[in-house]
């Protein structure tokens, strides 16, 4: 079968990481009760910056939050390895900046997950991604980001959602732990 992923948020912990980066950057302790609480995907509010000043902060760090050392989650490396093994085929499909692509990519396979290069797309806007997934003809897709998610609705690719504080109203199958991956299947 076909797996598609996307990265920030889905297979790496990026705004958690990024999280931290700010509270150092504005010297500053909030706590992961405030992160976990957030219902938005973008995390500058309860640092009392406005949306502008929070976009502009996540652009002037986006280097830093990307290529230090955010983690996987749990289990998640493994279960792609896993999928590899068994004769899937694994594709990333990520909005990251173009800018920040092959970077991104080389990234991701220095933290052990599976990358073939023509299987790597990046660079696109959210509501982009159907185009691929659907030229791919996927058989399931997983994404965290409700503003990808809802553009998937009713179409062949089985969509799971990885999940997340901002997306809880989102009606599909709920992925909260990689490592139960193989039981939404
Ligand atoms: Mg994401």
């Amino acid at each position: 079968m076909k797996f598609g992923f996307d990265i920030d948020d889905t297979l790496i912990n990026l705004r958690e990481h990024a999280f931290h980066l700010y509270n150092k950057k504005l010297n500053k302790e909030l706590g992961i009760d405030l992160f976990l609480s957030l219902s938005t995907v973008e995390i500058h509010a309860p640092f009392g910056l406005t949306d502008e000043q929070g976009s502009q902060m996540w652009m002037d760090c986006m280097e830093e939050i990307y290529f230090t050392d955010c983690p996987a989650f749990a289990d998640a490396i493994d279960t792609l390895n896993g999928l590899v093994a068994e004769g899937h085929e694994v594709f990333y499909i990520t909005s990251r900046p173009k800018q920040y692509c092959w970077q991104t990519r080389e990234w991701v396979k220095a933290q052990g997950f599976p990358v073939k290069d023509g299987n790597f797309f990046c660079g696109m806007a959210d509501h982009e991604k159907i185009k691929i997934i659907q030229s791919l003809e996927l058989d399931y897709y997983v994404d965290d980001k409700p503003a990808v998610l809802e553009t998937l609705a009713e179409f062949g690719t089985k969509v799971i959602v990885k999940n997340q504080s901002y997306n809880q109203q989102i009606e599909l199958p709920r992925l909260v732990d990689w490592c139960e991956f193989k039981n939404l299947l």
